[in-house]
């Protein structure tokens, strides 16, 4: 967002909001309350980029539009393709902040992979967005433009309709609740996409669960757990310390409790640092208490630790355990890693290019 630019984002304020502030505008020119609903079209189906684009409005209309609103447009900085599929575009913001999202193609979804902040203040060992430290919140309407950016490109590309959208990206989003509830909104009830296909993943920030659970829309959660111990997991995790594994376990619970609710465990596996056997039944016991859903995902290697993903046997050791216990498990095939698009992988390569003087 520029500092200079105080046009009010029309991408940042929920449907409701931007029919609000809309019929204000046009009453107060004298327009018909329809102009409404045609900007409204232009914003959340035809996704343009500008006014002038509006092209069923006066073009005094679109000027005075221009004048009054703007819509964030990031400017796409990188757009690499996996080998796989997977597309990672690097965004420019206004004031030069780069930020990344990930379409990700599989046989009946396309999901995309939101940063909900430029950076991550949460500092967690084994990602390389922590590494990089934090530069900024995001507003609402840079989140929502990653969205339409990215369906804009799925578009003219053949990738069709974005079905699936996950806040995995950079930056913890529940640590930027101001901008992420309006973006849950906008995404839900503006492009309509379903609030069971909207998944945020945190790594522990409990009001922000109970926030999320007191929401009357079915948003998914997925943990970031790593870790069945607490000890264990404060090694990885700093934020463990403020919201001890306990806490967190009685807002997942809250979560679950008001129906329906999907909770994912994410379970990064590193070799020697938290696949130990003894960990696995434990792990068990941990998603069975709350009926998670739990993602084993191998380890996916950053520049800044060397550590290694676990060995695919130990793998598939804790797969087996956790299957045998009845909780349901997939493995995650971590895509797009060519592009280092990764998990955990977002900005690292841009932050080592940095460095190496770029
Ligand atoms: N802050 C949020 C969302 C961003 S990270 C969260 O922590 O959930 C998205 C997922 O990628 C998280 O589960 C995170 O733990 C995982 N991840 C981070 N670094 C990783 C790495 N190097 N290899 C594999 N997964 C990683």
């Amino acid at each position: 967002m520029s500092e200079t630019d105080s046009r009010p984002d029309l991408l940042g304020m929920t449907p409701g909001e931007l029919d609000t502030r809309l019929s204000q505008h046009m009453a107060g020119r004298g327009e018909p309350d329809y102009r409404v609903s045609q900007v409204r079209r232009w914003i959340y189906e035809h996704l343009a980029a500008s006014f002038h684009e509006m092209t069923n409005l006066p073009v005094e209309e679109r000027t005075a539009l221009d004048e009054a609103f703007r819509i964030t447009e990031p400017e796409p900085d990188t757009v690499s393709r996996s080998s796989d599929g997977t597309v990672k575009h690097l965004w420019k913001m206004d004031d030069g902040e780069l930020i990344e999202s990930v379409l990700i193609p599989t046989s009946d979804r396309l999901t995309l992979c939101l940063s909900s902040q430029a950076g991550c203040p949460m500092a967690c060992t084994f990602c390389a967005t922590g590494w990089g430290g934090f530069a900024r919140q995001l507003t609402a309407g840079e989140i929502v433009a990653q969205y339409r950016s990215s369906l804009r490109w799925a578009r003219d590309h053949d990738y069709g309709s974005i079905t699936n959208v996950v806040f995995m990206g950079m930056g913890e989003p529940l640590a930027n609740r101001k901008a992420v509830h309006p973006a849950l909104t906008v995404l839900n009830s503006g492009f309509e996409l379903g609030a069971r296909r909207i998944t945020v993943s945190t790594v522990g920030v409990v009001p922000g669960i109970r926030e999320l659970a007191a929401r009357p829309e079915q948003f998914g959660l997925a943990l970031s757990l790593h870790s069945p111990e607490e000890a264990l997991r404060a090694e990885l995790i700093p934020l463990e310390k403020r919201h001890p594994l306990p806490e967190l376990m009685d807002a997942v619970k809250a979560f679950r409790r008001e129906g329906g609710r999907r909770v994912t465990f994410e379970y990064t596996m590193i070799r020697h640092i938290n696949d130990a056997e003894r960990l696995a039944p434990k792990l068990a016991q941990l998603a069975r208490d709350v009926q998670a859903f739990v993602n084993l995902i191998p380890f996916n290697p950053i520049p800044y630790q060397d550590w290694q993903p676990s060995r695919p046997e130990r793998v598939e050791h804790f797969r087996r355990v956790l299957d045998t216990a009845g909780v349901s498990v997939a493995v995650r095939e971590p895509r797009g890693r060519d592009i280092d698009a990764a998990c955990g992988q977002l900005r690292a390569n841009a932050l080592v290019e940095l460095k190496a003087g770029r």
